[in-house]
């Protein structure tokens, strides 16, 4: 259930409110890019809201968010595995920071339960996949991070990937698919896009760091 879309004239993203005082019908998911309806505007048990299609594959949609559990990958390397697996190890540190970061101060707590899920799914066999996309494809197997668990936080969240994605494996092989994770509320309002990016050195900054930081970085010399 969303609450805001993208004007179809503007492209710019509006409350449902807005719709309904414009007596606009339909908006564009601002997150898989197709129409979604106004509904439940004259009923009084249901606040006005937007809905998809039945059968949309939108990562929003509820239920949808644990097919990652169950997507796997086009290909699979069980020789890969094993060598993926020690390096994760031997990067434990690095890939914690960067989950870390992530998730506006993620607890070790929840970073062990994310790697055991790895560890379940079997995600080391994802042929192709490679040391730097490991703490984003962390992030996507948590179903939710809450936000009474780090003062950093300020919403409930989850993770979500390109609703392009088939499978995990299309993050590193399609070329036209954009390799990111996009951070969600729980509300369904995009609160933030992390490209993956190619080494995880220098270690990715949670935002909280460098707002926080901001006016002592700038030194004049
Ligand atoms: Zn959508």
């Amino acid at each position: 259930m969303s609450f805001s879309a993208i004007d179809p004239q503007s492209g710019l993203l509006k409350p449902i409110q807005w719709f309904i005082e414009h007596n606009i019908r339909a908006g564009i998911c601002s997150v898989c890019g197709d129409a979604i309806g106004v509904r439940a505007d004259k009923t009084v048990r249901t606040s006005a809201h937007f809905a998809h299609e039945r059968g949309s594959s939108c990562p929003t949609v509820t239920g949808n968010r644990t097919r990652y559990e169950n997507m796997g990958a086009s290909q699979y390397d069980d020789e890969q595995a094993k060598f993926l697996r020690n390096a994760v190890s031997e990067h434990i540190y690095e890939i914690f920071i960067n989950f870390q970061a992530l998730t506006e101060g993620g607890k070790i707590q929840e970073f062990r339960d994310a790697l055991s899920k790895a560890d379940e799914l079997r995600i080391w066999r994802y042929l192709g996949l490679t040391i730097p996309f490991v703490p984003y494809i962390l992030v996507t197997l948590v179903e939710q991070f809450n936000k009474k668990d780090s003062v950093f936080r300020k919403d409930d969240f989850f993770f979500i990937l390109p609703s392009e994605i088939r499978a995990y494996d299309h993050l590193w092989i399609r070329a036209n698919i954009k390799k990111k994770v996009i951070k969600m509320s729980t509300k369904l309002h995009v609160l933030d896009e992390f490209t993956i990016r190619e080494s995880l050195t220098p270690v990715l900054h949670p935002a909280w760091f460098d707002n926080s930081l901001a006016s002592l970085t700038k030194l004049d010399s």
